[in-house]
C-alpha cells in the first residue's frame, strides 16, 4: 500500500495538470486559410480506417425513444440548426502530397431520412424498424464524402417515434453526444415557445482544438512515465476463446444482453467503494481484473480505458473526438486479496490518469510496438464506465428514453461496459465474434455476476477464492454424476461374466488368432484345467500371477485361467528387455508364471513356478472348476506403466473396476462388437477394451499378430475376413489405415475407437471422407482410471472447431477440472484432469509414496481418492470436454507414456552419445548442445517415425548396461 503523503502527491499532480496547461497555452481560433490538421486521436482513426477501408468499426450509434406528444417539424428544425452550429458534423477528411487535413464545408445541409411505419401491423413495425436501424447502424462511411452523421426518424404512431443517429467515431465521442442532445433540447424547447431567434452561443470549434494541440509540445514527463510502464514484455492476454484468432481481424462484434443488478447488489457495490476510499469506476475495474486474472491465469494484464482529453473549460462545450485510451497496467498476485488488489489498482489508475496526456498515438510510435493485423496494440481488452446518464427535457409531456445501437463491431477481444442507471449498476460486452460464440459471453456475465456477489459478501476475501462459477455451471457440475447402471451387477468377477457367456453362447467362436480359434465352451473349460493346475500349486488366492505368452489363442486361456483361480495376472510381453522383465517381477513379487516353454529361460533366475500352457491337457476330464470365492475388490490384472522416477510402476486393477468400465460401454455405444480387432498388446491397458466387452458379450475377439501395424494390407484381409466390427488403436495408426487401405475391404466395420492420444481434426476429416458410414469414437483415460473415463462420438459438425473433443464422462467416472488450489475451473478454462469413481485403481502397487502423489484425496466428498491425470482440460459450453495437453513433459512413443524430463537427465549424463542420436532422428536439429532443452527435444520426438526410432534404438544397444537400463525403462521397447 502507498503511504497516504504520496497518494496525495499523485492526485495533485493529476489536478494540477490540467489548469497549468491552460493558463500558459490556452486554445484560440484557428487563423484564417490555414490547412488544418488532424488531432492525435483522429490520426489513429484515420489510419486504422485506411488499413480497413471498408470496414464500419469507428461507427457510432445511439437512439432516442420519444414517447408523447412531439412535434416532428419542430425536432426536424432542431436537427438541422445543431448540425448548422457544430463545424465537426461537416467536416471531411482528406489527404494531399502526404499531408492529412480536415475541410469543413459551410453550406452543407442536414438531410434527415423520415420513415412512418403507423400503417404497418404490430410484426410488420417491428421488422421494418429493426431493418431501418440496423441498416443505417451498420452502413459505412467514407470519410471523404459529407456528412459523417445520419440521422433517421422513424414514426411508429402518433405518440411514438424514434430518432437514430449514426455518426463516424471521427466526429464524436460519448460526452460530445451528451451536448448534443442538450443543444437539441434547447433548441426543441426555444421553438416550440416560437423562440425562433434562439441560438446557442458557440466560441470554439474542434478546428481550434486539432490546430492548438498540433502546436501542443508533448509533455516529456509522462512519456517518460509511460514508457516506463510499458517497459519489458507486453504480454497478449490469452482469453480463452471459441476461435483461433484470425491472422486479419474483421472487427465483427456483438452486444450481449445488459444484465442489470439488483437494487441491492448496485448498493453494496457503491458503498463498497466508498468504504475503501475509491470510484465505482475503480472497484468495478478491480473486479474485471479479477475476472480476467481468473479467466487467463496471466499476472501482467493490461486493460485500456477511454477517458476524455477535455481538459480545458473551453472544449467543454465543443463537439468531436476527444477520446483517449489510456492504459492501466496492474501486476496482479495469487496472494491478494480484493481489496488489495482495488488499492493497486487505484494507484494504477491515478498514474495513468496523471499522464494521460500523451496521446495513445503517440505512444505507440514512441514504443515502436508492432501494428499487427490480427491484435491490438498494448492491450486487447477495455475497460468502461458511464455514471448515471441524465437526459435533458425536450417537453413536459414528452418522455425520453435513450440506447446504444449495436454495431455488430468490436474494435477489441472483449469490452465491458459498466452503467449506472436509477440507482442500479449494469454490465454489457462488447465482443469479437471472431473469437467468441454468444453463449460463452452470455457465461462471461454469469462469472461477473458470481464475483460481484462474492466480493460484497466478503471483499477481504483472496482473489483466486472468491466465487467465479454461473449458476448454470453448478447446476451442471452437480448433475454430472449420473450412475449408470452396472450390467454386471449380479457377478463378483469379470471371469464370472465370461462363464456366463460361456453357458449362453457356448459355440460361438470366443477368440481368433490367424487359422487357430476356439469356441467359448472350450475357451472354459480348457481355462477351468489350467485353473485347477494353479489352485492346486498356489498358496494363497489373489496373489499376482505373471503372463508372458505371445500373441495366440493361448494368451487369453491363461489369462482368464488366472482369473479363474481367483489370482491378477499381470501381463509381461516376451519382448521386454531382460531387465524390465526381472525389474517386473522383482517389484510385484510375482511367485508363477503362466507362460510357453520356450520362455522359460527368462524366469529360471527367479524363484518362480512356472506354468507352461503347451502342456495343458486338454483331454482332462475334470473341466470342473472348484472356484474360490474372491470379493468383487479383489485384484484382476496389474499393468505396468512408465513412472516419473524412471521406473515403471503397477497399477492394479480390481474386478469392480473392470467390470464397471466394461458394462460402461454397453451404455454408451449403440452395438456390442461381434467380431472385435485386437491390435494393441495385452501389457496396455487399452486392449482391456476389446477383450473384455467382446468376451462378455458372446464376440468373437481376433487377435493381430504382433507388429502387424506394419502391414495394413495384412489388417485389410483380417477385418474382411474375419468381418470384424469393432476395432480400436492409437489414432496414429488409423490414419495410416485410412491412408492405404482398400476401402472396400472394411465393409464390416461399424465403430472405430482411437484412444491414447490426442485425436487430431486432420484424422476426423479423411474418416469422414473414405469412411463415413463407420461410426468414430474418441476414448480418453489413464491407465490408472481403468482404460477409459471420457468419450465422445465424433460427429462431422466436430469438424467445424478447432479441436475434436474428448467428450462427457462414462462408465460411472467422476470428472473434475480443477486449478492449482483445487478449485472448479469455469467452462472455457485450462484445468487439470481429475478423476474418481468406480474405475479408479487404489493407487500404484507397493509405492505409497508414488500413490500419495497422484492419488488425492477428492476436495469435494473426503471418503473418495481422485487421480491427478497430469493432462489438461476445458469444458465447452455444452460440457463436453476439449484435450488441452500435457502439464508436464509425458509424451506418447508408440502409446507408451514417456516421461520426457527423465530420458533428458539421461541425455544430460551421456549427452555426446546421445546427442549424435537426436542428430540422427532429424536433421534440422543440430543445434541441439549439450544442455538440449526440454522443449526442443520434445519438438523432435514428437515427430519421430518407427526407422528413426529404430535407429535410436539401435544406437542404444551400444550403450553400457546402465545407461541402457535407465533408457529402456523409459522407452519400454
Ligand atoms: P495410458 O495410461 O497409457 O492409457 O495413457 C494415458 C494418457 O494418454 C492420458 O493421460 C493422456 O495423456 C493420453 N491420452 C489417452 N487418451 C487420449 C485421448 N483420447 N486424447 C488425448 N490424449 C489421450
Ligand atoms: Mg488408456
Amino acid at each position: 500500500m502507498k503511504k497516504e503523503s504520496e497518494k496525495t502527491s499523485l492526485l495533485q499532480r493529476w489536478k494540477n495538470k490540467g489548469p497549468k496547461n491552460s493558463l500558459s497555452n490556452p486554445i484560440e481560433k484557428v487563423p484564417l486559410g490555414i490547412k488544418i490538421p488532424l488531432s492525435h486521436g483522429q490520426q489513429r482513426l484515420w489510419f486504422l480506417q485506411q488499413m480497413y477501408p471498408k470496414n464500419t468499426f469507428y461507427n457510432y450509434s445511439e437512439t432516442y425513444d420519444f414517447v408523447g406528444k412531439l412535434n416532428e417539424d419542430i425536432l426536424i428544425e432542431s436537427l438541422k440548426r445543431v448540425y448548422k452550429d457544430h463545424d465537426i458534423l461537416r467536416t471531411t477528411y482528406h489527404i494531399e502530397n502526404d499531408v492529412i487535413f480536415q475541410n469543413v464545408d459551410p453550406n452543407s445541409e442536414l438531410k434527415i431520412d423520415i420513415y412512418d411505419l403507423s400503417a404497418l401491423s404490430a410484426e410488420d413495425k417491428k421488422n421494418r424498424y429493426e431493418a431501418i436501424s440496423e441498416a443505417d447502424s451498420t452502413k459505412h462511411f467514407d470519410l471523404t464524402k459529407p456528412p459523417l452523421i445520419r440521422v433517421t426518424l422513424i414514426k411508429k404512431n402518433t405518440t411514438e417515434y424514434t430518432l437514430q443517429i449514426t455518426l463516424h467515431h471521427i466526429i464524436t465521442d460519448q460526452w460530445s453526444m451528451r451536448i448534443f442532445r442538450e443543444h437539441l433540447a434547447d433548441y426543441y424547447k426555444a421553438l416550440s415557445l416560437k423562440n425562433t431567434d434562439f441560438t446557442k452561443k458557440i466560441v470554439l470549434q474542434y478546428t481550434d482544438y486539432a490546430y492548438w494541440q498540433s502546436k501542443t509540445e508533448i509533455d516529456k514527463d509522462s512519456l517518460d512515465y509511460w514508457k516506463n510502464k510499458l517497459s519489458g514484455d507486453i504480454p497478449i492476454l490469452n482469453l480463452p476463446t471459441d476461435y483461433n484468432r484470425p491472422l486479419r481481424s474483421t472487427f465483427k462484434g456483438a452486444a450481449s444482453f445488459t444484465q442489470t443488478y439488483s437494487k441491492e447488489l448496485s448498493n453494496n457495490l457503491l458503498s463498497l467503494a466508498k468504504e475503501l476510499n475509491t470510484t465505482p469506476y475503480v472497484l468495478t475495474l478491480s473486479v474485471y481484473y479479477v475476472f480476467l486474472y481468473r479467466y487467463c491465469g496471466q499476472t501482467d494484464i493490461l486493460i485500456g480505458s477511454p477517458i476524455t482529453n477535455r481538459n480545458q473549460k473551453a472544449l467543454e462545450n465543443i463537439l468531436g473526438f476527444f477520446i483517449d485510451t489510456i492504459i492501466v497496467r496492474t501486476n496482479v498476485d495469487s496472494s491478494m486479496s480484493f481489496t488489495d488488489l482495488v488499492s493497486k489498482v487505484r494507484e494504477n489508475t491515478l498514474e495513468a490518469f496523471a499522464n494521460k496526456d500523451i496521446p495513445f498515438e503517440v505512444l505507440v510510435k514512441e514504443l515502436k510496438v508492432d501494428r499487427s493485423l490480427a491484435i491490438n496494440p498494448f492491450f486487447q481488452v477495455m475497460f468502461l464506465y458511464f455514471p448515471e446518464l441524465k437526459l435533458p427535457d425536450f417537453s413536459s409531456d414528452i418522455n425520453v428514453t435513450h440506447k446504444l445501437v449495436d454495431t455488430k463491431v468490436s474494435k477489441f477481444d472483449l469490452t465491458i461496459y459498466i452503467s449506472e442507471e436509477n440507482g442500479h449498476l449494469s454490465s454489457t460486452f462488447e465482443y469479437s465474434t471472431d473469437l467468441f460464440q454468444e453463449k460463452t459471453i452470455e457465461r462471461f456475465q454469469g462469472s461477473f455476476k458470481s464475483l460481484l456477489e462474492g466480493i460484497v459478501s466478503n471483499p477481504n476475501e483472496n482473489i483466486l477464492k472468491l466465487p467465479i462459477l454461473t449458476k448454470t455451471e453448478k447446476q451442471f457440475f452437480d448433475s454430472e454424476e449420473r450412475p449408470i447402471s452396472n450390467h454386471f451387477s449380479e457377478f463378483k468377477g469379470i471371469h464370472n461374466v465370461i462363464e456366463n457367456i460361456s453357458t449362453l453362447y457356448p459355440n460361438n467362436t470366443a477368440v481368433t488368432y490367424k487359422e487357430d480359434s476356439i469356441t467359448y465352451k472350450a475357451l472354459n473349460d480348457k481355462a477351468n484345467i489350467l485353473a485347477n493346475q494353479l489352485l492346486n500349486n498356489t498358496q494363497t488366492s489373489n496373489e499376482i500371477i505373471a503372463l508372458c505368452i505371445d500373441r495366440s489363442v493361448d494368451m487369453i486361456v491363461g489369462l482368464l485361467a488366472i482369473l479363474k483361480s481367483g489370482c491378477a495376472y499381470l501381463p509381461i510381453d516376451p519382448e521386454y528387455p531382460e531387465q524390465r522383465i526381472n525389474f517386473i517381477l522383482n517389484d510385484a513379487k510375482v511367485n508363477s508364471v503362466i507362460t510357453q516353454q520356450r520362455f522359460a529361460h527368462l524366469f529360471k533366475d527367479h524363484n518362480i513356478r512356472q506354468f507352461h500352457i503347451e502342456k495343458v491337457d486338454e483331454s482332462e476330464r475334470t473341466v470342473q472348476l472348484r472356484s474360490p470365492d474372491i470379493k468383487d475388490t479383489d485384484l484382476a490384472y496389474v499393468i505396468y506403466t512408465s513412472g516419473s522416477t524412471g521406473k515403471p510402476k503397477g497399477v492394479p486393477i480390481s474386478h469392480k473396476n473392470i467390470m464397471n468400465s466394461t458394462a460402461g460401454r454397453l451404455d454408451f455405444y449403440d452395438k456390442n462388437p461381434t467380431a472385435f480387432l485386437l491390435l494393441s498388446s495385452i501389457s496396455f491397458d487399452s486392449s482391456k477394451a476389446g477383450i473384455f466387452w467382446t468376451l462378455c458379450t458372446g464376440g468373437n475377439l481376433v487377435i493381430t499378430e504382433k507388429h502387424v501395424e506394419q502391414d495394413i494390407e495384412q489388417i485389410a484381409h483380417i477385418i474382411e475376413q474375419h468381418k470384424i466390427s469393432h476395432t480400436l488403436m492409437l489414432p496414429s495408426l488409423y490414419q495410416v489405415i485410412l491412408e492405404n487401405i482398400e476401402i472396400n475391404k472394411l465393409k464390416s466395420l461399424t465403430t472405430v475407437m482411437v484412444a491414447g492420444e490426442a485425436c487430431s481434426k486432420q484424422l476426423c476429416n479423411t474418416h469422414f471422407k473414405i469412411s463415413p458410414n463407420v461410426s468414430l469414437y474418441n476414448e480418453y483415460g489413464p491407465t490408472e482410471a481403468s482404460v477409459w473415463c471420457i468419450a465422445h462420438k465424433i460427429e462431422k459438425e466436430d469438424l467445424e472447431r478447432e479441436h475434436i473433443p474428448i467428450g462427457k464422462p462414462v462408465a460411472n467416472a467422476k470428472i473434475y477440472l480443477l486449478d492449482n488450489n483445487k478449485q472448479k475451473v469455469p467452462f472455457g478454462v485450462l484445468g487439470e484432469i481429475y478423476v474418481g469413481g468406480q474405475g479408479l485403481s487404489k493407487g500404484y502397487l507397493n509405492r505409497s509414496d508414488l500413490t500419495s502423489l497422484a492419488f488425492l484425496e477428492n476436495p469435494f466428498n473426503t471418503n473418495e481418492k481422485l487421480y491427478k491425470t497430469g493432462d489438461l482440460g476445458k469444458y465447452r459450453n455444452d460440457g463436453t470436454i476439449e484435450f488441452g495437453g500435457r502439464i508436464d513433459q509425458q509424451i506418447k512413443i508408440r502409446g507408451f507414456r514417456v516421461e520426457l524430463n527423465e530420458i533428458e537427465k539421461v541425455i544430460k549424463t551421456y549427452n555426446t552419445t546421445i546427442k549424435n542420436a537426436i542428430v540422427l532422428i532429424d536433421d534440422d536439429v543440430k543445434y541441439l548442445s549439450n544442455d538440449i532443452p526440454l522443449n526442443d527435444l520434445f519438438d523432435v520426438l514428437k515427430k519421430i517415425n518407427d526407422d528413426d526410432l529404430n535407429a535410436i534404438f539401435s544406437y542404444i544397444q551400444s550403450l553400457n548396461n546402465d545407461e541402457k537400463e535407465y533408457l529402456l525403462n523409459q522407452i519400454e521397447v
